[in-house]
């Protein structure tokens, strides 16, 4: 789930090259297709927030086509998340005795609730596994970090890779933008 408070057009002189010889998932050098990817970067505040998009063209197998557009799920918005399936828990509370209803303390319960809530909404999430060789159910390829400067400008990418001969391929490509530090790589 996202809640943006705006979408930002920003300025960036990094040019970041992508290697199209092997799966940026599963690491297979067969039947590759380029996918222009959105790699998402959000920042929170309260329930608002912005974010940043930058498209990058990467190579898929079929097996992993999907996970081109799963953008992986961030902490903040499960908890977002758990306050959505709060709301239909609570409907479960008519049904609640009024003699256990009057014993329990109102804050008690509502913190209960969202405890479960977040519960099912962190189970939920457990459940996606990645499939065979696949490094990730989600994009393999994390946009961690932008630096900018205070005027908007892009001065350097913060990125993390799932799958480690990816990654390898990434950095002999990018070599100059990682000396420079404009790229910067981080474990995922
Ligand atoms: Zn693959």
């Amino acid at each position: 789930m996202t809640i943006y408070s705006s979408k930002i057009d920003l300025k960036s002189n990094i040019q970041i090259k992508t290697p199209l010889n092997r799966c940026c998932n599963c690491g297979t050098t067969t039947a590759l297709s380029p996918v222009l990817t959105e790699l998402k970067r959000s920042r929170f505040m309260l329930l608002a927030g912005t974010e940043i998009t930058i498209k990058q063209e990467l190579p898929y197998c079929p097996n992993c086509l999907k996970t081109a557009k799963r953008q992986p799920v961030g902490m903040v918005s499960k908890f977002l998340m758990a306050i959505i399936v709060f709301f239909p828990l609570l409907v479960s509370l008519a049904f609640m005795p009024d003699s256990i209803m009057n014993q329990i303390p109102t804050p008690i319960i509502l913190l209960s609730f969202y405890l479960i809530a977040c519960i099912l909404v962190f189970w939920f999430y457990s459940l996606q596994k990645p499939i065979g060789e696949q490094t990730s159910y989600y994009q393999p390829i994390r946009l961690k970090k932008i630096k900018q400067k205070f005027s908007g400008e892009i001065i350097g990418y913060v990125l993390a890779f799932t799958n480690q001969q990816y990654q390898n391929d990434f950095i002999a490509a990018n070599r100059d933008e990682i000396n420079k530090t404009t790229i910067e790589i981080i474990s995922a």
